[in-house]
């Protein structure tokens, strides 16, 4: 797995200071693979790659993580990027006069009819505005009946089947009817076939000179492969197409197709399926896409946070301090709460790949959980600056009155005594070996 491949390469990334042109490349050939895996396009992977290495090359490598991990944030920020970025996604252009027509478009299976019915709910209760849902699936009965049963559970109009008329025709009624009924919307799902054809393309642009969309909506499977960048291609030729919808992320395909489709057609990809039901749609999510597509999302977390919260002018005192062999309560503190940001420790070894459950089994046994953390916090804070400084001033009648105003035993201030002469102990070795974070010690 992709995993596995990249913990070899990451283990001998070892740079410090600045990501080198060596470990880059190592960490890029690995992904370029891994990527091809997803399903991402060869063109687009080659580009990709080539714009995360010049970002890469020569950047600060945040301490609190190992470089192969700044390696992967870095990747998985080009990939949020080529995805449109981390902003809001673009919403749907419902304004102008009413009725306002959405197409579906795509191949059969893809995900229409659901997504058609998913929207109306979505635009109804999110904007208040009224939507009409029609079927343009004229071969079909029986998918003229899904909608229909569909439109039920969204609680949004459904215009009457007619026997015997064809897409256009029915185009044609609904806009009038969504006009007669004032409906501000008039969604209108069609036939797909399982490969493009001539006909499938002459009927969609047919319908669309009709209705005149504001969005034209090319819907696609996340799960399929390749061929999603093909089929978005021909669509894009001939309809003018607005935004993509990705279904079925809730599968566990890897979604490269949608860094595909994105790519070849600069489209925005509004919105993603996540389930069968009818309120099964979200807004596009940008990190959300990347992570899956990396399939890294735990290392992309565990950087973002220790680079988002991870004080560096702390990080650098304490590392300092290390080097010359000293680590007081006071930093002790510090990385308490360092640790409870980062989700506590809990929170931390979930993310930690490689953490297996013997090593959580031991710290679970130590009695080191948040609880403690929190505690021991509390002692801290009880102290005098002064005390924090020197524990050695921490005699019996110290203590006691540490433990008072605490509100724990005596017993817990020595634990914790003792567990900050043990952490200073492990930072005087790990200082002489070079500076390196406490959060470092735990993920090498
Ligand atoms: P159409 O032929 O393009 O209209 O596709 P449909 O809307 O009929 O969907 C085909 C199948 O995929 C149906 O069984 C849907 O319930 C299912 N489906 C659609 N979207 C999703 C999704 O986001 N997640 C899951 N799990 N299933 C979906
Ligand atoms: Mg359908």
């Amino acid at each position: 797995t992709l995993t596995e491949r990249l913990s070899g390469v990451f283990d001998k990334l070892t740079g410090r200071g600045v990501l080198s042109e060596k470990d880059v490349d190592a960490a890029l050939r690995e992904i370029r693979v891994a990527l091809l895996e997803a399903d991402v396009a060869l063109p687009v992977v080659k580009d990709f790659v080539a714009k995360v290495k010049e970002r890469a090359v020569g950047d600060d490598v945040i301490r609190a993580v190992s470089p192969g991990q700044q390696v992967i944030k870095l990747v998985h920020d080009g990939l949020v990027d080529l995805l449109g970025g981390e902003g809001e996604p673009e919403g749907l252009a419902l304004d102008g006069e009413p009725p306002i027509a959405i197409l579906m478009a795509g191949l059969q299976g893809s995900g229409k009819t659901t997504t058609a019915a998913k929207l109306a709910r979505r635009i109804q209760t999110r904007e208040k505005k009224k939507v009409l849902l029609a079927s343009l699936d004229t071969r079909r009965p029986a998918a003229m009946e899904q909608l229909q049963q569909m439109a039920q559970q969204a609680e949004a109009g459904f215009l009457p089947i007619v026997a015997g008329q064809t897409a256009t025709e029915i185009a044609k009624r609904a806009m009038k009817a969504g006009q007669l009924q004032g409906y501000d919307v008039v969604i209108l799902d069609t036939a797909g076939r399982t490969s493009i054809d001539e006909e499938l393309m002459a009927e969609a642009k047919a319908i669309a000179d009709i209705a005149k969309p504001h969005e034209t909506l090319l819907v696609a499977d996340a799960l399929t492969g390749q061929d999603a960048v093909e089929t978005a291609r021909r669509f894009h030729e001939r309809l003018p197409l607005t935004g993509l919808v990705l279904t079925r992320m809730d599968g566990d395909g890897r979604g490269g197709a949608a860094l595909s489709m994105r790519h070849v057609t600069g489209l925005p990809i509004k919105f993603l399926g996540v389930s069968e039901k009818v309120d099964g749609l979200d807004a596009f999510d940008a990190k959300r896409v990347a992570g899956r597509i990396l399939g890294r999302g735990d290392i992309v977390a565990l950087v973002e946070k220790a680079s988002e919260e991870y004080d560096k002018d702390k990080a650098e005192r304490l590392a300092k301090k290390m080097a010359k062999g000293k680590f007081d309560l006071n930093d002790l503190s510090d990385q308490l709460s360092q640790m409870s940001k980062m989700g506590g420790l809990g929170g931390i070894l979930g993310l930690l790949p490689g953490m297996n459950k013997k090593v959580q089994g031991q710290i679970a046994a130590a009695g080191f959980d948040d609880s403690m953390m929190k505690r021991q916090q509390a002692i801290i804070s009880s102290m005098t600056r002064q005390e924090r400084a020197k524990p050695e001033l921490l005699k019996a009648s110290r203590k006691k009155r540490i433990a008072a105003g605490s509100g724990v035993e005596v017993s817990e201030v020595n634990k914790l005594l003792k567990m900050h002469r043990q952490m200073a102990d492990m930072m005087k070795k790990v200082g002489k070996k070079g500076p390196k974070g406490l959060m470092s010690g735990f993920t090498a």
